[in-house]
């Protein structure tokens, strides 16, 4: 299986990568550093040309949209400037966006599959207040998801959208309530369940339906 994954130079992305290369899949990660054999900012797209020119060819059985930022944590109301709606909503939405659309013609040839990292903070039902950017940027990826899952339906593409838990990462902080491992684990495990039946769900990373 070829999986490419976003964002694989830290955090869950890492851990997701290092599970497929460990059972002998192989791995396009991407990064922003350089650090991945991809590097891509998935808010340029002149680096998405590049990856789409340099995998041309190659089908991709699993994307996954894992990158992503949460600017701003523990924000007060008072406090929000504009450019953190840009670039959060450049990353979180807009990138995923240009991710699946540059590497559409490699899923088409291989009927693959796209995974999205989205978040619990994506629900409208569960809205406690606070981190208006990340919440409403994580609920846009959620509809962008959903919307794929429709369009792509005809090329056999299955996508599903993914609350990873509260993860013990840079961004979760050490309070998480999962270590990153338990993510990957039950992240691998969904993605392997999503089929053209479940298209669009939005699960969690131990498989139970979140609520919308
Ligand atoms: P980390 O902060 O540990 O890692 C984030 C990753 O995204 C890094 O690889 C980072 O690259 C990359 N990234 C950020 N912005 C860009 C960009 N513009 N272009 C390319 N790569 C970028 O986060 P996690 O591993 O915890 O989170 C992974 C995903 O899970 C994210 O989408 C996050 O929103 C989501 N999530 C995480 C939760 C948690 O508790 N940790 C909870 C719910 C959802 P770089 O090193 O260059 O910054």
């Amino acid at each position: 299986m070829h999986v490419v994954i976003t964002g694989a130079n830290r955090g869950i992305g890492k851990a997701m990568a290092e599970r497929y290369r460990a059972a002998g899949h192989s791995v396009t990660g991407t990064a922003r550093d350089g650090s991945e054999a991809v590097t891509l900012d998935v808010t340029d797209t002149a680096q998405h040309a590049d990856m789409a020119q340099k995998l041309n060819g190659q089908p991709i059985d699993l994307l996954i949209c894992n990158a992503g930022v949460y600017l701003d944590k523990g924000q007060s109301i008072d406090g929000y400037a504009p450019e953190m709606w840009a670039q959060s909503f450049a990353a979180n939405v807009m990138g995923v966006f240009l991710t699946v659309q540059a590497l559409l013609p490699n899923l088409r040839a291989a009927k693959g599959k796209i995974a999205i990292i989205s978040s619990q903070m994506a629900s409208h039902t569960r809205a406690p207040g606070g981190s208006y950017i990340y919440r409403a940027s994580k609920a846009a990826a959620l509809n962008l998801g959903r919307n794929l899952s429709k369009d792509l339906e005809t090329d056999g593409i299955a996508v599903g959208i993914y609350h990873p838990g509260w993860v013990k990462t840079d961004m979760g902080g050490e309070a998480g309530d999962i270590t990153v491992d338990a993510s990957a684990d039950g992240l691998l495990a969904r993605f392997e369940a999503l089929n053209s039946n479940t298209s669009g769900c939005f699960e969690t990373w131990d498989g139970r339906p979140h609520a919308y």
